[in-house]
C-alpha cells in the first residue's frame, strides 16, 4: 500500500480538491490531508488574538474563515444531502471553535483550535469522494498518531493502533489527517508547522508502505529555494541523507523531521506536483548519485554564539560542559566550531537564550550574535575530492562569513553568515556551482 500525502495548496480550492480525488481514485492508499491553504495561518491568528483576549476580533475572524468553508462547500459538492452533511459539519467544527473564545485561553486549546483545519479538510474531501461514488475509509489520525514525553513520535502506539484502525474499516482506500496528534497526556497536540509529510512518512513506515508520494505545488526539490533565486531547477534523484540535509537546512517543500521514518525502512519518496502532475517531480532513495554539487539551502533565524576561554587550552571535558547546558535547556545545536581558546555554535530557538547565557558565563567569555542565517551546501564531498571548498568559497567571496562547517558530513558544507546577505549568497552560489550565469 501506498501513502499519498497532498499539502494545503494541493487542496487549496474546490477545484483542486476534486483534482486530487481524481488522481487518487484507483490507488489502493493511505492519503494524508493537510489543511485547506491559508486555514492553519489563520487559526494561528485567531489563538494569537485569543492569548491576547482580543475576543471580538478573533470572533470576527472565525466568522470569516467560516463564511469562507461554506462558500467552498457549495462549490466542491452538488447534491443536496452533501451540501447538507458538509454545512453542518463547517457549523460544528467552527462552533467549537468559537467556544474557547468564552473563557480563559490555554496552549491546550490552542493546540485543539490548530488541528480543526486538517479535521476539516479530510472530512469535506472525504464527503465529495461519497458524492462521486469512490469508497474510503476515515482514519481519525488522533486515534493513532502520538508523540511521547520527550515530543517524539511514538513509533510502538502508532503502528499498533493504526493497524487497529485499519481493520475497523475495509476500504482499497483511506483518509486521515496529517500533522495532528495526540501527546503524553493525550491531550490534542501537533507535529509542528509542516508536520503533514512528517504525518505521511510515520505512516508509511507504521505499514512498511511500498512508496510516499508527497504531492505538493512544485515539481519536486530544486536545487536552490526557488522563493529567492529564479531559474532553479527540479533535481530527479536524492539520496536520503541529502534530502535530509536540505530539508534540515531550509527546503521547505519537506518537514525536516520526515525522511527518517522512510529511510529506516527503505522506503522511497516522492516528491510531485500537483499543478502538473505528469511532471517527474524528485525521487529519494538511499543510493546516492555522483555528483559534486546537489543543491543549495538556507535557514533563518539563526544565532551563534561563542564562548572563548583560556580554561580550554589543552582541557578536555569542556565542551560536555558547554553541551550540558544546552541539553538541559532542550536546545539543539546546529553548526559547531571549534578553535583551541574559542568555541562557536548556532542555534535556531532562542526561547532559553538568556538562561543558556547565564550559565555559559560560568565556562568563559559569551558573545551573541543574532539575525544569521544558514547556508548549506548539498553534495558529495567525500574525504579524497578536491576543490569543492574552493568553488564555494569563491562563489562567497564578496560575502562576509561568520563560520563554516565542513567534513561533519560528507554531504554538507554550511556556512553562517548575515540574514542580509543570504539573497547575495544563494545567487552567487547557484550561479558558481550550477553554471548558470
Ligand atoms: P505544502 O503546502 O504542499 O506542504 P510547502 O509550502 O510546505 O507545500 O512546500 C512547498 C514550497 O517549498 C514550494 O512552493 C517552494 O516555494 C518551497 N521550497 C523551498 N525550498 C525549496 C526547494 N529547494 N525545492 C522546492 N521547493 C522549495
Ligand atoms: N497545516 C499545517 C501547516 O500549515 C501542516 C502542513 O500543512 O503540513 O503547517
Ligand atoms: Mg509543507
Amino acid at each position: 500500500m501506498k501513502v499519498i500525502k497532498f499539502g494545503g495548496t494541493s487542496v487549496g480550492t474546490p477545484d483542486r480538491m476534486k483534482k486530487v480525488a481524481e488522481l487518487i481514485a484507483k490507488e489502493q492508499a493511505i492519503v494524508v490531508l493537510s489543511a485547506v491553504s491559508g486555514t492553519t495561518n489563520s487559526l494561528v491568528e485567531i489563538a494569537q488574538l485569543l492569548f491576547q483576549n482580543e475576543r471580538n476580533k478573533a470572533k470576527k475572524q472565525i466568522e470569516t474563515l467560516k463564511d469562507s468553508y461554506h462558500t467552498f462547500v457549495n462549490e466542491l459538492l452538488s447534491s443536496a444531502t452533501q451540501q447538507e452533511k458538509a454545512h453542518d459539519l463547517v457549523a460544528s467544527h467552527f462552533s467549537h471553535i468559537d467556544s474557547f473564545t468564552k473563557d480563559l485561553f490555554t496552549i491546550h486549546e490552542e493546540k485543539t483550535i490548530l488541528a480543526q483545519g486538517e479535521l476539516l479538510s479530510s472530512a469535506l474531501f472525504q464527503l465529495y469522494l461519497e458524492e462521486i461514488g469512490v469508497h474510503s475509509c476515515l482514519l481519525p489520525a488522533l486515534d493513532f498518531m502520538r508523540i511521547d514525553k520527550d515530543l517524539e513520535p511514538d513509533s510502538f502506539y502508532i503502528k499498533h493502533n493504526l493497524e487497529r484502525e485499519l481493520t475497523h474499516c475495509q476500504s482499497k482506500l483511506y483518509i486521515t489527517q496529517g500533522y495532528i496528534c495526540r501527546n503524553v497526556f493525550g491531550e490534542i497536540d501537533n507535529l509542528k508547522r509542516g508536520g503533514s509529510d512528517y504525518s505521511a512518512s510515520l505512516i508509511g513506515a507504521a505499514i512498511q508502505a511500498t512508496e510516499i508520494e508527497i504531492w505538493t505545488d512544485i515539481d519536486g526539490m530544486h536545487n536552490n529555494d526557488p522563493r529567492v533565486v529564479e531559474d532553479t531547477f527540479s533535481i530527479e534523484h536524492l539520496s536520503y541523507d541529502e534530502a535530509a540535509e536540505l530539508a534540515y537546512f531550509g527546503a521547505k517543500i519537506l518537514h525536516p523531521a520526515s525522511v527518517y521514518p522512510a529511510q529506516l525502512y527503505n522506503i522511497p519518496i516522492f516528491l510531485k506536483n500537483t499543478l502538473e502532475p505528469t511532471k517527474t517531480g524528485t525521487k529519494i532513495e538511499q543510493q546516492l548519485g555522483d555528483r559534486e554539487f546537489t543543491a543549495i539551502a538556507a535557514k533563518d533565524g539563526i544565532t551563534a554564539i561563542k564562548i572563548k576561554s583560556g580554561r580550554m587550552l589543552l582541557a578536555y571535558g569542556f565542551l560536555r560542559k558547554i553541551f550540558d547546558i544546552f541539553e538541559r535547556y532542550k536546545t539543539p545545536i546546529d553548526v559547531i566550531t571549534t578553535s583551541e581558546v574559542a568555541v562557536s555554535l548556532t542555534i535556531d530557538d532562542n526561547t532559553n537564550l538568556d538562561a543558556i547565557q547565564e550559565e555559559l558565563r560560568y565556562l568563559g567569555e559569551v558573545e551573541i550574535n543574532k539575525n544569521l542565517s544558514i547556508v548549506c551546501v548539498v553534495g558529495n564531498f567525500s574525504h579524497d575530492t578536491m576543490g569543492s571548498g574552493n568553488k564555494i568559497f569563491t562563489s562567497l567571496q564578496h560575502i562576509p562569513i561568520r563560520m563554516v562547517s565542513y567534513g561533519g558530513s560528507q554531504h554538507n558544507v554550511s556556512i553562517v553568515i548575515e540574514t542580509d546577505y543570504k539573497k547575495e549568497a544563494l545567487v552567487s552560489l547557484n550561479n558558481g556551482l550550477f553554471n548558470q550565469n
